[in-house]
């Protein structure tokens, strides 16, 4: 069977199915083909299952790539309040959590409920369970399922990255990059735990569970945030957000003590020692974590210049970690198609005129907070609106 589009979105994930809702509004005829069978998967597991869909702090600083400002122009024609007017228009309770990040009150449902119902009004065809075979390019694009053949001038690839596999995430998207010629910037798991390496797994990751607030920092990058101790290593907001700064063999250094001197109460204390230490330091930090990070971070004695490196070290306390826990627990794919291949105002292949790339396929990383949302949100309406 033969169907004939004016435009073929692959993926009906955040950003494939934004980009239908704009195509389609402008009259288009478009289908969406997704291999799952039902929309949104990511949507629906995403922020605890309420959907952290925005961030009304988003700049184009919270966001990574090879080109810093590829993002700039998509991000600055639809911002967070276009998705909030859509979100109220559809009457969806939702509240500000911390930082500007945005979640649903109810459930992330509501979000792919509203796409849905946007993708119907505007007439747009979702095809679910349809794998695709093959793309080709002769004068028009055709898409062969297993049970169909799309025809259309325009193919919008917007399957998304790697992370998760078990919730549908494939490489096509890269695969069909590749085969139409596009460079690809090498791709890592990003907002994802680390593993630290075993001598520190032995010390410090019978902690799990525990967390405790800090600065966590990789090269010149920092964030104050929430750290929690897993049985293989770190995570937490404050770990994920470094962990895409990271890189194999590179230190990241935590302030376990941010802004606090740790130390004042030990100078001035009667007497010096390592049960006056204990007590100040489980008034700062989680009473286990306190002990155990004194333990292997004992001073040889008392003096003010011990002291002095305890402090420093407090602030400064640098780990290495051997992994990260890869693709299985990433949030999202930093990396993918180069952004120097695309139309910074359409996200059309340069190369491949009517062959267009959305969302996280894209070599553009959000930070954790809604973010990621917020790119896969106007990297749609930037290439929906130009359909
Ligand atoms: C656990 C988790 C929680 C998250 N929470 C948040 C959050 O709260 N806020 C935030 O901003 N970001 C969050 N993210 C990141 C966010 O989900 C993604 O960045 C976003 O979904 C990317 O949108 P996308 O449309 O590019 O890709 P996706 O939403 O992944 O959509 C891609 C679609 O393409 C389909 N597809 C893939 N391969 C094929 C194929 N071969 N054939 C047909 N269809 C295919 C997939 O099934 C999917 O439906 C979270 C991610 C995870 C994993």
């Amino acid at each position: 069977m033969t169907h004939e589009f004016d435009a073929v979105i692959l993926g009906a994930g955040a950003a494939g199915l934004l980009c239908a809702v704009e195509a389609g509004k402008r009259g288009r005829r478009v289908a969406v083909l997704e291999h799952a069978d039902h929309i949104g998967k990511k949507i629906l597991i995403s922020g605890g299952g309420r959907c952290n869909f925005t961030n009304i702090h988003c700049q184009p600083e919270n966001f990574l790539s090879a080109n810093p400002h590829f993002a700039k122009s998509a991000l600055a024609r639809y911002t967070p309040a276009d998705f909030i007017a859509l979100v109220e228009k559809h009457r969806i309770p939702y509240h500000e959590k911390t930082l500007g990040q945005l979640f649903c009150d109810r459930s992330a449902q509501d979000i792919t409920n509203m796409l849905e119902s946007e993708c119907q009004s505007a007439g747009v065809k979702i095809s679910l369970q349809s794998r695709v075979r093959e793309v080709q390019r002769a004068s028009r694009f055709v898409v062969r399922t297993e049970s169909a053949e799309f025809h259309a001038p325009v193919l919008v690839v917007a399957t998304g990255g790697l992370s998760i596999p078990r919730m549908g995430a494939t490489s096509l998207g890269y695969n069909l990059a590749r085969q139409f010629g596009l460079n690809i910037v090498q791709t890592r798991p990003a907002l994802v735990p680390l593993v630290l390496n075993g001598k520190d797994r032995n010390r410090y990751c019978n902690l799990s569970g525990v967390s405790a607030e800090v600065v966590a920092s990789a090269r010149e990058h920092a964030f104050r945030e929430k750290m929690l101790f897993t049985h293989r290593g770190l995570s937490g907001p404050a770990i994920l957000q470094i962990s895409s700064y990271w890189s194999e063999r590179q230190p990241i250094c935590i302030d376990l003590a941010p802004n606090r001197d740790v130390t004042a109460a030990i100078l001035q204390a009667r007497v010096r020692n390592i049960a006056a230490a204990r007590s100040t330091f489980q008034g700062i930090l989680p009473k286990r974590l306190a002990e155990r990070w004194l333990e292997f971070h004992e001073p040889p004695d008392w003096t003010n210049p011990s002291l002095k490196d305890l402090e420093r070290q407090i602030h400064e306390w640098t780990l290495t970690p051997v992994d990260t826990e890869g693709y299985e627990k990433a949030e999202v794919t930093a990396g993918g198609v180069d952004t120097e291949e695309l139309s910074s105002k359409t996200m059309e292949s340069r190369k491949v005129p009517g062959l267009f790339f959305i969302g996280e396929v894209v070599d553009v990383t959000g930070h954790l907070g809604g973010f990621n949302f917020q790119w896969a949100w106007a990297s749609a309406a930037a290439a929906g609106r130009s359909l």
